[in-house]
């Protein structure tokens, strides 16, 4: 994408997200990634009219695997976390999720947008008030549950306990103060009780395996008893997920994380040319898809930041909270949540 175009979509970002006059928005980059992104923030924070600076930090020196969750790059570096608290707006290009120094910028009131999407994805997935609505009318509905139970024509049934850990929306920018928010991205999740997941959960043939950016060929059975897998079994993509789950040597790693559903129907499972790229936003946020997720529940207040992370989007489910239906064979239920033209 020309720099003009990305200069644009970022202005039409930032207005959503309410920069303005007299705010102050940093942008935050490692190494030599996305200055063409950093540019353009820096760019539309000043068409808006706010001041704006630009934080480099170093490559890391760590080979990195498939995620480095909770490796920021701003441990230990505390003068450039005291500058990112001031801030009313960070533009984050270097991936924070889940550590703790990003936790402590937010808890200054500082607002987080998270930009690691190819450009073309963020243009196409480009955030809109109306969506924020139906995301929200299904936060609402999620906080307000004790069970979610998810089954599947595959065999899937599977019951999460609700009530301990706070409900998340994703919408793809972010207005409120201390809020942090992807874009792309339009979903809503919360976590299981720490002992509180009980069931079968049957990955069926596409389905989608984060990081691996592969789609399930093969039924993949997980067995969870308490919040914990107990058994996986299947063909070729059991053994890699549970042979990736063993090379962390870390019993949290089996725990259960997030899960919930995903309501942009211009989300595509297929992707349009390849494997959606990036870090996978499109795959979250496809319409009607449910999404389970292995590993830390930090994000949510939790006690388990094990770095060992998958998420899980399942195509075809359904999805009731307590005994109300939200999504039916991968479609979603609740009239306020469906697109304008499907209700
Ligand atoms: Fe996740």
């Amino acid at each position: 994408m020309d720099q003009n175009s990305l200069n644009d979509i970022c202005v039409r970002q930032l207005s959503l997200s309410g920069v303005r006059d007299g705010e102050t928005l940093a942008v935050l980059s490692r190494g030599d990634e996305r200055g063409d992104f950093a540019n353009a923030f820096l760019f539309a924070a000043q068409e808006l009219g706010a001041n704006t600076f630009h934080m480099r930090l170093p490559n890391s020196r760590e080979a990195s695997g498939a995620w480095a969750v909770g490796e920021s790059g701003l441990a230990g570096n505390d003068v450039a976390v005291e500058a990112l608290k001031q801030s009313d707006m960070l533009i984050d290009l270097t991936f924070l999720l889940f550590s703790k120094e990003q936790f402590a910028i937010q808890a200054a009131d500082t607002r987080i947008l998270t930009v690691v999407e190819p450009a073309p994805l963020l243009a196409r997935l480009m955030p809109t008030r109306e969506l924020r609505e139906r995301v929200e009318v299904g936060a609402e509905l999620l906080a307000k549950a004790r069970t979610m139970r998810i089954t599947s024509p595959g065999g899937t049934d599977v019951t999460y306990q609700l009530g301990v850990y706070p409900t998340m929306s994703e919408y793809g920018y972010t207005d409120t103060p201390g809020r942090w928010d992807h874009w792309p991205a339009a979903f809503v999740f919360t976590g299981g009780a720490d002992d509180g997941v009980d069931g079968t959960i049957v990955l069926s043939p596409g389905d989608v395996l984060l990081p691996f950016n592969t789609y399930v060929q093969t039924p993949v059975t997980i067995t969870i008893e308490h919040g914990f897998i107990t058994d996986i079994r299947g063909g070729l993509d059991a053994e890699l997920l549970s042979s990736y789950i063993a090379s962390f040597n870390d019993p949290r790693g089996y725990g259960m994380s997030h899960v919930g559903w995903g309501l942009d129907e211009r989300a595509h499972w297929h992707g349009l040319t390849q494997f959606p790229g990036g870090m996978g936003m499109e795959l979250r946020s496809f319409y009607g898809n449910v999404m389970f997720s292995i590993g830390p529940n930090n994000e949510l207040g939790g006690p388990n930041d094990t770095p060992c992370h998958f998420d899980i989007p399942m195509r075809g489910c359904s999805l009731y909270l307590d005994d109300e239906q939200i999504v039916r064979d991968g479609d979603i239920t609740v009239p306020e949540m469906r697109p304008l033209d499907r209700r």
